[in-house]
């Protein structure tokens, strides 16, 4: 039975004790509106670790003003359910008021550069909600492996940083994109697309594998594989690129010529949602 913790005293409790036991804590923090993408991030921290614990906190920090935070998806006991099939023991979900203790928060976590560009670039206030709110939840849950999926490369970098430049006791894992069939990446907001959009949707991973090709075929002009991607999105009308990129897989910084281990990131409304997916591709550096 997969318990569901609403305080931080509780959970405080509930990890003590299994830490004085001995056991290793997988952690993976969540927004809810459980997937496979979730689940599988949650069988890892389960194979991984002694113990499986997960947080649903859908942050308000990290969404803008004109963002979707009042019609995020929310389902509470569903989450609970398929978080307990993947082999969750532990659920926190805290409330707004309990995680902030009805205050305004006055202390912002913020990772400079990694957190400027694609992302950051197009929801400013983003990636300090994201880093502010991890800070909090690894202060909450102690030492543990804290499990991220690669579906947000970029969040996945900030993460990674902020841990490192903090000296959080926090070992972070990143995991596979888990995909639909066609390609699309799965995420909580895909529940927002019609037919149509839906469609067309997958153009995002055809555009990602498309320059990861050229890059693979030799082209070493970053300009040039966006040029590849942009010009597979043009042929979705209903898809509005936001950006598509080609940088350095860990700083997210340009890289031209291409070179080293690298990351093609894309973000592109499709009708209401925003979808974001990226790929890696590695130019073997000359000895
Ligand atoms: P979210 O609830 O959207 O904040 O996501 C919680 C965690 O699940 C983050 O680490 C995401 O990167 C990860 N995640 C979301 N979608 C996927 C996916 N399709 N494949 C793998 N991980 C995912």
């Amino acid at each position: 039975m997969t318990e569901v913790l609403a305080t931080v005293t509780n959970l405080r409790k509930w990890l003590g004790a299994r830490r004085a036991a001995g056991a290793r804590i997988g952690f993976v923090p969540t927004m809810g509106a459980l997937h496979d993408g979730h689940t599988s991030l949650m069988r890892r921290a389960a194979s991984e670790c002694d113990v499986a614990v997960a947080s649903v906190f859908v942050n308000p920090l990290q969404f803008g003003p004109s963002e979707d935070l009042a019609s995020y998806p929310r389902d509470l006991d569903r989450d609970v359910r398929l978080a307990g099939e993947a082999g969750v023991q532990m659920v926190f979900a805290p409330s707004v008021e309990e995680m902030y203790r009805g205050q305004r928060v006055l202390t912002t976590v913020a990772v400079a550069e990694i957190s400027a560009p694609m992302e950051g670039a197009s929801r400013p206030t983003h990636f300090a909600g994201v880093s502010t709110v991890v800070a909090k939840l690894f202060n909450l849950f102690g030492p543990c492996r804290a499990y991220f999926g690669e579906k947000d490369w970029q969040q996945l970098c900030v993460v990674r940083r902020m841990t490192s430049d903090l000296s959080f006791p926090v070992d972070v894992v990143g995991c596979p994109t888990v995909r639909e069939a066609d390609g699309l990446a799965m995420s909580s907001r895909n529940v927002y697309l019609d037919a149509t959009q839906r469609a067309a949707a997958p153009v995002l991973r055809r555009a990602l594998v498309a320059g990861a090709e050229a890059v693979t075929a030799g082209e070493r002009d970053a300009a040039a594989v966006r040029s590849v991607m942009v010009a597979v999105v043009a042929g979705e009308p209903v898809v509005e690129l936001d950006y598509a990129e080609v940088v350095d897989a860990a700083t997210l910084a340009p890289v031209d010529p291409l070179a080293g281990e690298l990351r093609l990131l894309i973000a592109a409304r499709v009708g209401q949602p925003r979808l974001i997916d990226n790929i890696g591709v590695t130019v073997p550096v000359p000895s």
